[in-house]
């Protein structure tokens, strides 16, 4: 592919959104920026961290794009004092419809990915890039509805009216459950110790939060050993 595959990429560096990445770049998709955003969550400097490392590893350009005006949320992904704790779901709650959707209402934060995607359109017309790209999956779509299918769809229609060269989404990871992210990955042969995926903010993974838990899992039923990524490492 030529210019016309120009892309940006929403890096979090968390597994849906390398892989995502990694994918496009193996598509023939060539990454003008990775953006990371800080928007006051609890594992916000965890994140840009490793989404350098990313970056570097790649070759990539990348900015980190800082949203302050999130701290009025409530949500337990934001380090606000006044914010509830982290949920700390059991496999078993996981698969739970009902315990996944009070999980996701507790980590919600108002429409956080309708402000990064549109963000980044701007970025992307400002640049020259057509497509954007994002990390969905199949696995939290059915709890968090933007991080569908539908939502991306949806949004690239809007872009047809507010962009002026038809910034179009692309999530290559938007069809895979983790393992299935986690086995692309170990494919492409990426550097997993790059990842974070964690809510929480410290050294290591928590092992406890619901994307750590959804990782772990995942990484388990690749035969990944997961003791070296996480502070708490049973399941
Ligand atoms: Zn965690």
């Amino acid at each position: 592919m030529g210019t016309s595959s120009s892309a940006i990429t929403l890096l979090s560096s968390g597994l849906d959104s390398t892989v995502a990445t990694a994918l496009a770049l193996a598509e023939g998709y060539s990454i003008r920026l990775a953006i990371t955003f800080d928007y006051g969550q609890r594992a916000a400097q965890q994140e840009i961290s490793h989404a350098q490392r990313w970056a570097e590893f790649w070759g990539v350009e990348h900015r980190v794009l800082s949203l302050p005006f999130f701290s009025l949320s409530k949500s337990g992904l934001l380090k606000n004092k006044e914010t509830p704790t982290l949920p700390h779901p059991t496999l078993m709650e996981l698969d739970n419809p009902t315990l996944a959707q009070q999980s996701a209402h507790q980590v919600w934060v108002p429409n956080r990915n309708g402000v990064f995607l549109e963000i980044a359109a701007a970025f992307a017309e400002q640049l020259d890039s057509q497509f954007l790209i994002v990390g969905f999956n199949r696995e939290e779509a059915a709890t968090f509805p933007d991080n569908s299918s539908a939502y991306r769809e949806s949004l690239n229609r809007a872009f047809t009216f507010s962009t002026a060269n038809q910034v179009t989404i692309i999530s290559p990871t938007e069809h895979f459950n983790k393992r299935e992210i986690v086995r692309k990955a170990i494919e492409l042969g990426l550097p997993l110790q790059n990842i974070w995926s964690c809510y929480a903010q410290g050294e290591a993974m928590c092992g406890r939060c619901e994307s750590c838990m959804r990782l772990k899992r995942a990484f388990n039923s690749n035969e990944v050993n997961s003791d070296a990524f996480f502070a708490d490492s049973h399941l």
